[in-house]
């Protein structure tokens, strides 16, 4: 068994990010990079299903070889590096890593629901389609059951199991996995791991954007929260005021 996992480097989810200027775009020149969370979670998974093979792929500028070697810290056995400094839109970056499972030939390809920048939720779905493979997204659970990928699926009303045939595209959720503390002697260690370097350019793949940015702003300020004396004066601003009860 082979698993194949998808890892972004993107924007620290602890950093608080501004629109650029001209509102074309979030500034995360000077910002900290981390692995994608859902990422980890799904590396997590991966090396803890024992029978596999882990290799994480990503696809993304020079830097981004320090997310794979977080992969390989957390237990990938090595790493595929598709490098460019373009920035990529998920259906771009569903046809690269489409061209490295012809490759690889993975018995699972494990992604994140969602990066975290841009909150696409696509990618899985559309690498999906171009392997011609079963999906399962937004995964809690993953188990190999006679030669069959067994997946709980979270959903709004609770949860949802399927059953896939191999080879098969999933995505992380958040449950599926506790990612570990990466530890100085495992980063040591993840150095001597193999990367393969592919540079994008070379694969011969249409990743030119489908899609304009029209303009990037900050959410609405929050307004201040009211206190309150007890439960007689909220009722009577919720029922006055506020007009919801
Ligand atoms: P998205 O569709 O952009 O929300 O991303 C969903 C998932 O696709 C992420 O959690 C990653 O597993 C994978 N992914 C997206 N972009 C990249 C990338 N540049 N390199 C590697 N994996 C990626």
């Amino acid at each position: 068994m082979k698993i194949l996992v998808a890892v972004k480097r993107v924007v620290d989810a602890k950093i608080k990010v501004r629109p650029l200027p001209d509102h074309s775009g979030v500034d995360v020149k000077l910002a900290k990079m981390a692995m994608n969370p859902f990422d980890e979670i799904a590396i997590e998974k991966a090396v803890t299903l024992r029978e596999a093979g882990v290799a994480a792929v990503t696809v993304g500028p020079l830097k981004a070889v320090d997310t794979l070697r977080v992969a390989m810290a957390i237990g990938a056995d090595r790493a595929v590096h598709v490098r460019t400094d373009e920035s990529l839109e998920p259906l771009a970056v569903a046809k690269v890593l489409h061209a490295v499972v012809e490759r690889e030939k993975p018995d699972l390809v494990l992604l994140g629901k969602q990066a975290i920048d841009d909150d696409a939720n696509q990618t899985g779905q559309m690498l999906s389609a171009l392997c011609d493979m079963p999906l399962a997204t937004f995964a809690n659970e993953i188990v190999l059951e006679g030669g069959r990928w067994v997946v709980t699926r979270e959903t709004d009303g609770g949860t949802q199991t399927v059953s896939l045939a191999t080879p098969a595209v999933v995505t992380a959720d958040l449950r599926l996995a506790e990612p570990r503390y990466v530890t100085l002697p495992a980063m040591g260690k993840a150095r001597k791991k193999p990367v393969e370097d592919i540079e994008l350019a070379g694969l011969g793949i249409d990743t030119a954007p489908r899609i304009r940015i029209l303009g990037v702003e900050e959410p609405p300020a929050r307004k201040a929260g009211v206190m309150v004396s007890g439960v007689d004066e909220l009722v009577d601003r919720l029922k006055n005021e506020a007009h919801v009860i």
